[in-house]
């Protein structure tokens, strides 16, 4: 997600990768201001690579949203693919489910499912207008149900 990089850890100051939140020699955990921070506002998460199960997709939902927090992203596209039945059905049902419950926790400010999203929803063009880089994949996000687009 950002460029790999390593830095020392603030307890035993062994190399560790930039983005660790905590020490794979001391267990130490790193705080967040020295997390790189991406140039990049807009960030993907994808959960469908590899074939994942519903677990490991929730995992890196989770991996992939802590670590655009601490990166400071402030847009992931969220890819989970879809299907009325299967394995992209399931994912995609369970990712909401949990984007829906952070949004209600305010641990996020906008979940919107790829479906409701186009230049002509008021979703969308809000999204389009604050953020120019989503410009760059308008097209296969449009009424992609595959797709959901978080807010942090
Ligand atoms: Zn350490």
């Amino acid at each position: 997600m950002v460029k790999r990089e390593t830095k020392d850890c603030e307890t035993c100051g062994n190399p560790i990768p930039a983005q660790a939140f905590t020490c794979h020699f001391c267990d130490a955990s790193q705080s967040v201001e020295n997390f790189p921070k991406t140039r990049e506002r807009v960030i993907r998460s994808n959960l469908e690579a590899g074939l994942p199960t519903v677990a490991q997709a929730l995992e890196r939902l989770e991996r992939d949203l802590r670590e655009a927090r601490a990166c400071e992203a402030k847009v992931v596209r969220v890819i989970h693919g879809y299907g009325s039945s299967g394995r992209g059905g399931k994912i995609r049902d369970a990712v909401r489910r949990e984007l829906g419950r952070k949004l209600a926790r305010g641990e996020v400010k906008d979940v919107t499912p790829g479906e409701n999203y186009s230049s002509t929803t008021n979703a969308g063009r809000d999204h389009l207008s604050r953020f120019k880089e989503l410009k760059t994949t308008e097209r296969s996000d449009t009424h992609n149900p595959g797709l959901t687009i978080v807010e942090m």
